[in-house]
């Protein structure tokens, strides 16, 4: 069915509701999406089941609200494609897709590639269409090639903020289908490749330019690296704890004279990381949070490759990505 824009298989939620007899149901929506809450909410009430909607902020499938789940009988979560496993008996995935055509973008994009062989990613509101995109491109005489699923993705050339494995398919040019600058800057500076975005809501084409990125990157190391005390952010949310990550880099900084705080977090928020008087807190949560959100906080955040950068071990810049299913282990 049609919500706020886009195609929700809301049927296959009513479904499992109705056979399996679930009588409490908590529903989890990405922020787009929160206005649709109250219509997604009447729908399933319709069932007979009770219905409790979490308020909090959901970022992606990653983001799991586990509070609420240890309340209801299923999670219905909206919006993104599975990726924790280990949870799936108690939380069914419903993805949203935008209907939006793509031909005209993917076919205005032919003209920006150099190269024959061209890597075709997306992210999971346009997944259903990679096929149609490879086929535009192949009737053009290029060789679009996509890779995935991954652990942390089930569409063939899903990719996400944190994960491009997708991607990872020898070619040295890539298209994006979508909206927004974050995923094919990420594309981009992930892989290496050339990146031409091309977002079907908009109608634009263009190639990505990292420089910038980069230049404002490189400021904010520099920043950081005179910083005595570092924190080190561990989040809550299952699928971007990053425990053995947190303790590795803990220890760099010990090493290197630094005094360091573990700090495990659910919403990494300005206010919060002001409150612990720190001089520059690293990241090892969503890498969004480093570099979508940094002008919002007074302290420079890192991701975990800058930290590196800035206490000099490491020289290359490599993009910080979370490639596992579901997070790290809690410990070493
Ligand atoms: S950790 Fe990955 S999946 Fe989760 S919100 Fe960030 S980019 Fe999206």
């Amino acid at each position: 069915m049609l919500i706020s824009g886009y195609e929700i298989d809301l049927e296959r939620a009513l479904r499992i509701i109705k056979r399996a007899g679930v009588r409490r149901v908590g529903v989890q929506v990405p922020d787009g999406l929160k206005r649709s809450a109250p219509e997604i909410s009447r729908i399933i009430e319709e069932t007979g089941a009770e219905v409790l909607v979490s308020g909090d902020p959901c970022y992606g499938a990653c983001d799991i609200d586990l509070q609420l789940c240890s309340m209801v009988d299923l999670m219905v979560h909206i919006g993104h494609s599975e990726m924790c496993e280990s949870l799936s008996d108690r939380i069914v995935y419903i993805e949203a897709r935008m209907p939006d055509d793509v031909t005209d973008v993917a076919k205005r994009s032919i003209g920006f590639f150099t190269k024959s062989r061209v890597a075709v990613c997306t992210t999971i509101q346009h997944a259903h269409t990679i096929d149609s995109v490879i086929e535009i491109m192949r009737s053009h005489g290029i060789e679009a090639i996509t890779g995935g699923p991954s652990p942390r993705t089930r569409h063939r050339g899903q990719v996400l903020g944190c994960c491009y494995a997708a991607a990872r398919v020898g070619a040295e040019e890539a298209l994006f289908i979508g909206t927004g600058r974050f995923h094919p800057l990420g594309l981009s500076m992930a892989t290496g490749m050339r990146v031409i975005a091309a977002d079907p809501l908009t109608g634009s084409v263009e190639e990505i330019d990292t420089h910038d990125f980069l230049r404002w990157r490189y400021g904010i190391i520099a920043r950081a690296s005179d910083a005595k005390s570092i924190g080190i952010l561990i989040s809550k949310k299952p699928g971007q704890r990053r425990c053995v990550t947190a303790k590795r880099l803990s220890s760099l900084g010990r090493s290197k004279g630094r005094s360091m705080l573990e700090v495990y977090i659910d919403r990494i928020e300005p206010e919060r990381i002001l409150d612990l008087g720190l001089d520059a807190v690293v990241s090892t949560a969503c890498p969004r949070i480093a570099l979508d959100d940094a002008p919002r906080y007074s302290v420079p955040v890192l991701t975990p490759p800058e930290f590196e950068i800035a206490l000099g071990v490491r020289s290359e810049y490599i993009f910080d990505e979370i490639l596992d299913a579901c997070g790290e282990p809690d410990s070493t």
